[in-house]
């Protein structure tokens, strides 16, 4: 049966070194929450202190109501997927999957069973003799989520798991992983620092930075309402903008730009940046518009093409759908005058925190 995680004020001091301050989270049975962050925020720390590698400083971690914050790691039931795999070089797929039953007591029918189940929830039954060297990446990361998977772990704890696989196999690997999560419901605790791995896997995204909760909430929370700039900057690329609130429908920048925004709910005091997503803005070539710039740059990327407009010393970049020849932005060269625009409820006011 798998477990609510709960973390209650978790903090890691390595002598006067902050490892983690701080941290409350909880992940809801069959929730895949991601800690997502810089090197360094205290993502890993975190995931050994639940884990049982690490003793925390102060704080609890509860499975369930269960307070396991002094139990060892053997005791605590959780799945651990390492970045590295960590297979015994010399023993089979299925030894290797089997390892942590023998641990565990188990008789020879019993763990027979079991390893076939896991290799199969893995699709690599037919691969179950082979060496962790005769097997590729994407093959051993399988066999390592199977050994994880093989204890009927309370939690599920990924750290990392994809980042040593290419590009290609890690979009693949990344479906399967979330699939077999959501199937059979495991209570996932995820350590990443890519946000594209964070924004498609996870129900829920823990923003860390300097041992410290920045922000958490869905991808598109995090995506849309971002509680300050870092936040906004970490989880997509993001136009910020330093300045000052002019008035209920407009934001100053440093630079005397005038930008359309209106006031929404939870904008803070201490708000000291505009935010906008590229894909956000509109460009309408002329100089009719609200917000009259030049093109400086115009950047193809296939499907979509990336426009730069400056304002005097200021720029704001937009990104739209490439046009068809014969649409009046597949016209647009460097220096043009153009307009850009955006629904004035999007973008968002917020604190640039050092
Ligand atoms: P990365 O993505 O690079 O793995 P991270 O977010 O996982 O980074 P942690 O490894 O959790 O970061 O480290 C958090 C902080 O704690 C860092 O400043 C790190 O230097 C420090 N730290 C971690 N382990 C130790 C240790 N054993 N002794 C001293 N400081 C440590």
């Amino acid at each position: 049966m798998m477990a609510q995680l709960i973390i209650e004020k978790l903090t890691k001091r390595f002598g006067t070194s902050i490892g983690v301050e701080g941290l409350d989270l909880s992940v809801n049975e069959g929730e895949l929450v991601a800690l997502l962050g810089p090197s360094g925020c205290g993502k890993t720390t975190t995931l050994r202190m639940v884990a049982g590698f690490l003793p925390p400083t102060s704080g609890r971690v509860l499975f369930d109501r269960e307070d396991v914050t002094q139990l060892p790691a053997y005791k605590r039931a959780t799945g651990m997927v390492f970045q590295s795999y960590a297979l015994f070089p010399h023993m089979s797929a299925a030894d290797n999957v089997g390892f942590g039953l023998e641990m565990r007591g188990l008789n020879a029918a019993e763990r027979k069973t079991r390893i076939e189940e896991a290799l199969k929830l893995v699709r690599l039954s037919h691969l179950a003799d082979r060496l962790p060297r005769q097997l590729s990446g994407g093959q051993q990361q399988r066999v390592a989520l199977a050994r994880a998977l093989v204890i009927n772990p309370r939690i599920f704890l990924l750290d990392e798991p994809l980042s040593n696989l290419d590009a290609k196999l890690r979009a693949e690997v990344r479906l399967e992983i979330r699939a077999l999560q959501q199937r059979l419901g495991l209570t996932t605790l995820m350590v990443t620092h890519d946000r594209e791995e964070a924004l498609t896997m996870a129900d829920r995204l823990v923003v860390m930075e300097g041992g410290r909760v920045r922000q958490i909430g869905t991808p598109q929370e995090l995506y849309d309402s971002p509680v300050d700039a870092f936040v906004a900057d970490f989880v997509g690329r993001c136009n910020i903008l330093p300045g000052r609130r002019a008035d209920e429908r407009q934001f100053r920048t440093s630079g005397g730009l005038l930008l359309p925004v209106d006031v929404i709910g939870g904008e803070r005091d201490d708000a000291n940046a505009f935010a906008l997503r590229p894909e956000r803005i509109d460009i309408v070539p002329g100089d009719a518009g609200e917000v009259r710039g030049r093109v400086q740059a115009i950047t193809y990327m296939g499907a979509q093409t990336e426009y730069v407009v400056a304002f005097g010393d200021e720029t704001l970049v937009a990104v739209r759908p490439t046009p068809d020849a014969g649409e009046p932005l597949a016209a647009l060269k460097p220096n043009d005058s153009v307009s850009l625009q955006w629904d004035r409820k999007v973008p968002r006011l917020v604190p640039q925190t050092s």
